[in-house]
């Protein structure tokens, strides 16, 4: 069997291609997608999917996501007792996604297809190829994600040349890609995008219209109030996808909030949001060089294109009602397994991209005043992902204080705006000798060429002291490497599946009890401590009773989280 692999950066996919349909093969868990997120739990074990998501609030240093992000980087997850790169987390994706498959198929997987951005470089796909060798299979092919999406949609079956434009609004990023679609080639004119652009930023936005309704301060919130805000909004998000008006109780650290919120008011939130949609669709119609006039098809992909204002704006960008009719989560694993069987039947299809893009943004350290007077680190993007390559570009910076003895110009790679969420690629340091600020202005040039190699030109603008690096951060895997990778993955101790229904309750239940308001946690302690107890009491009937109760208590708060 062979199968197509979305293996995305919020949510992974397994899809399959018989008699002429494409069919989403379902996890364990009976669900189409299954989380891109791990989590180590306290005895070492390690669980995949949506019982690690349910950790990210109660266990955010032990749990990774979106590390696609970080392929082909030299950025390492850590944990007090574990490090992983980001290939061998997506290999313990790939492993558990078709190790799902191969059950629910009952049948040998021996060959997958997996998509990548239009975007990845060479190191990026090597890299990922590596994962997928590291989870012991057998790669037939790698599809670029818009490539994919047009399979999906099967626009490749034509008899004259037609350009498409395919739409991807994920979880943080914002893809739009032109396609020349001709006698069997697929070719991506043109990527372009918006890094800090996908679901996340709805969230965010709608966090900060809540606190600023409530009176509070986001930025002034610890990390535990913020990521349940941003939740409560993704649910909001969600929601007003139907509903006209929603309410949620929430407990914060110092506050217990009880927040409504209409549709008016929720695409009040979003309308600046909605705005930065535009930039990305203009520059890539310019840079393949095409009207909108002359887009055949627009094709959306990743979840928040599910949301109506979304959909209402590409529309009108585009001048054309786009198609969605199949489900934008599942449009790029469904092309995946079109291709895995246009391979097998070796039917010909070239899949080409034209286009070079720096696929990271490559920027500095820098410090940011923000309302609170307080000093922040801050990423400066210099050069951002999806600027089409070669490029070159400096921005200028200034020492924060009098009397600061050196400029220290930290070179990261990464799209988090949390600076130490990104790879650090090298520094370079400029002696301030007289202290003035006027004597520390430097200019800093980056330079990124086809392959993959930053120069990084520093001048002291008043001494004209002038530096040069160069970064590389090539990060390729020997044959030796692989084969440790393999063993090491292979070692790991996947937490036994046949607990993990009740791995999952409990980790949705401490979400919750962190969630609910003061006066709520005693009854959510209570139910998670009884079923606590009868899973070590190893009577069946116990155990039952209990799971009923605790999933019962759930389902009435599935409602409200
Ligand atoms: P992706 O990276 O394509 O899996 O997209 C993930 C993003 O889609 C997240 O930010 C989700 O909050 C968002 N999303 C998923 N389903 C919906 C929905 N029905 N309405 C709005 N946003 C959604």
């Amino acid at each position: 069997m062979i199968i197509g692999i979305d293996l995305g950066t919020t949510n992974s996919l397994v899809a399959i291609y018989n008699d002429g349909l494409t069919e989403i093969v379902p996890n364990r868990f009976d669900e189409n997608l299954t989380p891109s997120v791990i989590s180590i739990l306290k005895d070492d074990d390690i669980v995949v999917g949506k019982t690690a998501r349910e950790r990210l609030i109660v266990a955010p240093k032990d749990t990774f996501e979106a590390f696609k992000r970080n392929m082909g980087t030299k950025k390492i997850y850590d944990t007090n007792k574990v490090t992983f790169t980001p290939t061998e987390l997506s290999a313990i994706i790939l492993k558990t996604i078709t190790e799902d498959a191969r059950k629910k198929l009952n049948t040998e997987i021996d060959k997958v297809v997996i998509s990548v951005p239009a975007y990845f470089t060479d190191t990026q796909r090597k890299a990922t190829l590596e994962a997928a060798q590291i989870a012991g299979l057998d790669t037939l092919g790698i599809v670029n994600e818009p490539t994919a999406a047009a399979l999906a949609y099967h626009l490749h079956e034509t008899d004259r040349e037609r350009i498409i434009a395919i739409v991807d609004l994920g979880g943080g990023t914002f893809d739009v890609s032109i396609l020349d679609i001709y006698d069997s080639v697929i070719e991506v004119k043109a990527v372009a995008g918006d890094n800090y652009l996908g679901g996340e930023d709805f969230d965010y936005a709608i966090a900060e219209f809540i606190c600023e309704k409530y009176g509070l301060k986001f930025d002034s919130l610890d990390l535990k109030d913020k990521n349940k805000l941003k939740y409560i909004a993704e649910q909001l998000k969600i929601g007003f996808g139907t509903l006209e008006k929603q309410s949620f109780d929430v407990q914060l650290t110092n506050i217990a909030l009880t927040i409504e919120m209409n549709i008016q008011e929720f695409e009040e939130a979003c309308l600046p949001i909605i705005a930065r949609l535009k930039q990305p669709v203009k520059r890539a119609l310019v840079d393949a060089e095409i009207d909108p006039m002359d887009i055949e098809e627009v094709v959306l992909v990743g979840g928040s294109t599910k949301m109506p204002i979304v959909k209402h704006q590409i529309a009108r960008l585009f001048g054309r009602v786009p198609l969605s009719y199949l489900n934008p989560d599942e449009v790029v694993a469904k092309g995946a397994a079109v291709y895995a069987a246009l391979r097998e039947k070796n039917i010909k299809l070239t899949d080409m991209v034209m286009t070079d893009v720096c696929p990271y943004t490559l920027g500095t350290e820098t410090m940011i005043k923000t309302s609170d007077g307080e000093y922040h680190k801050r990423l400066d993007p210099i050069i951002e992902r999806n600027m089409t390559v070669p490029i070159s570009r400096s921005h200028q910076y200034v020492a924060i204080e009098e009397e600061q003895k050196e400029l220290r110009i930290k070179i990261y790679q990464g799209e988090d705006p949390i600076v130490e969420e990104n790879v650090f690629l090298g520094e370079i340091v400029h002696e301030i000798r007289s202290g003035s600020l006027i004597d520390s202005m430097t200019s800093v040039r980056f330079t990124y060429d086809r392959n993959g190699i930053l120069e990084v030109i520093t001048q002291n603008l008043r001494n004209k002291e002038e530096k040069r690096e160069i970064m590389l951060n090539n990060n390729s895997l020997s044959k030796e490497d692989i084969a440790k990778c393999l063993t090491k993955i292979e070692d790991l101790k996947i937490h036994p599946y046949e607990n993990e229904e009740n791995l999952y309750i409990i980790s949705k239940t401490e979400k919750i009890y962190d969630l609910v308001k003061e006066d709520e946690k005693e009854k959510v302690y209570d139910m998670l401590m009884l079923f606590r107890e009868a899973l070590l009491s190893d009577s069946l009937f116990n155990v039952n009773k209990a799971k009923e109760k605790l999933l019962k208590m759930l389902e009435e708060y599935e409602e409200r989280f």
